[in-house]
């Protein structure tokens, strides 16, 4: 491997900076649900900028730049703890690039673009999280409609979004995979009911019911049971950009300045607690290159993506619990910082994937180990 950026997207990581010094109170990275209402203006000025349309097509009103920059635009993000990278210019818009109808693209990439329309992924089930194949909310065609019901879970942020994007089974239970199938669905629609569920962070997830919700067939993404390998290309488009080093970065230089204001700098197990954390954030940060070079090598990723999601999610873990056990009460503190790090942590290793469904595709992937799916 050998990532250089050139003098263009060094430029631009100095662009971003500048561009983010109004944001850097916002803290939007964690709590994104108690700060919408900036985190979404945010999005806006970043779509005057045409920042959320990196990599799109240029006919499609994207600047058709390289996945180096949605990295270092996102990578900074992270340091700055101004938002996450939202669904709607990523999962969503990636979607419909490679399978909406021209009426689709018409209608929704603008306004997701532009950072004014916000989606909620509506893909986990009380007994469908690492087994999505075995998701049951059923999408049933009637006509011009499908009619839903059933339950998800885990919604992030679905108290704030627009819309969702709903995975919905169209075939039989035992098709698993191949009975699936991808909506656009009107968060206010008659029939759809977003309960909040509290989070360890004071953050929260959601359910969402469906109860005999009607949508339009032509808010079908894609083929009827078509939606596994939607979501895997999806998903493969945005592997640079899901876990920004500089979250880990940034985690890192708090704990440091943590660790001075209480007087702590001096004591030699805190000095090498520090030393070696600093050297697992530079492996979280390889890894991040690495999988940006597969990209820009348009070389599949998947093991290098499932090996950065453990290294970057522990690494986050491991710098939490070191403070709080190096930092005694003070630590544990409500409203302190590494007392929301420790908290806010805890789940990093669940969301998008647990770390043994990510070690499983390390093992079958990378090792050989196992039958591969
Ligand atoms: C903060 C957060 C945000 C989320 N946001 C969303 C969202 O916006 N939209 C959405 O749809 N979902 C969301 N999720 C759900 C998330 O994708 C699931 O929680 C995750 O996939 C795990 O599924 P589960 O919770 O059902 O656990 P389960 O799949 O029931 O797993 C339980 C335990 O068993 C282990 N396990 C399961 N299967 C295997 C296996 N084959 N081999 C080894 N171990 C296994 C898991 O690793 C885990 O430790 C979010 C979750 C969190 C925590």
């Amino acid at each position: 491997m050998n990532v250089r950026f050139s003098k263009q997207e060094e430029d631009f990581r100095a662009e971003v900076r500048v561009f983010l010094e109004p944001w850097r109170d916002l803290d939007g990275f964690f709590g994104q649900g108690l700060k919408w209402k900036r985190v979404r203006e945010l999005f806006c000025a970043m779509g005057e900028r045409g920042w959320l349309s990196l990599s799109w097509p240029e006919a499609l009103g994207g600047l058709g730049r390289g996945p180096a920059y949605e990295y270092i635009l996102w990578d900074e993000v992270g340091y700055a703890r101004a938002a996450r990278n939202p669904l709607s210019a990523g999962i969503v818009a990636r979607s419909l690039i490679r399978y909406g109808s021209d009426a689709q693209k018409a209608r929704w990439l603008p306004p997701i673009r532009s950072g004014e329309l916000h989606f909620s992924l509506c893909y986990s089930e009380p007994e469908a999280g690492s087994d999505l194949a075995s998701a049951r909310v059923r999408a049933d065609r009637e006509g011009d409609e499908y009619i839903v019901n059933g339950q998800k879970c885990w919604q992030s942020y679905a108290q704030d979004m627009d819309y969702l994007w709903l995975l919905a089974r169209t075939g039989t239970q035992e098709s698993r995979g191949r009975g699936l199938s991808l909506f656009i669905c009107d968060k206010n629609a008659a029939g759809v009911t977003v309960s909040p569920l509290p989070t360890l962070d004071d953050d929260q997830l959601n359910e969402v019911h469906f109860d005999g919700v009607r949508v339009p067939v032509s808010d079908r993404v894609g083929p009827e049971n078509g939606a596994w390998s939607i979501m895997g290309e999806a998903l493969a488009d945005e592997r640079h950009i899901q876990f920004p080093p500089g979250r880990v970065r940034r985690d890192l230089d708090e704990m440091v300045e943590w660790v001075k204001g209480v007087g702590l700098a001096g004591d030699p197990v805190v000095r090498r607690t520090l030393a070696d954390l600093a050297v697992q954030v530079r492996e979280v940060e390889i890894y991040g290159l690495l999988v940006l070079d597969r990209m820009q090598k348009g070389r599949s990723a998947a093991a290098e993506v499932a090996a950065n999601k453990v290294i970057h999610t522990v690494v986050c873990q491991n710098i939490a619990r070191a403070i709080v056990d190096l930092g005694g009460p003070e630590a544990l503190v409500i409203g302190s910082r590494p007392q929301l790090l420790w908290r806010q942590s805890m789940w990093e290793t669940i969301g998008g994937g647990t770390t043994e469904i990510m070690r499983s595709i390390v093992a079958k992937q990378a090792l050989g180990l196992g039958a591969r799916r």
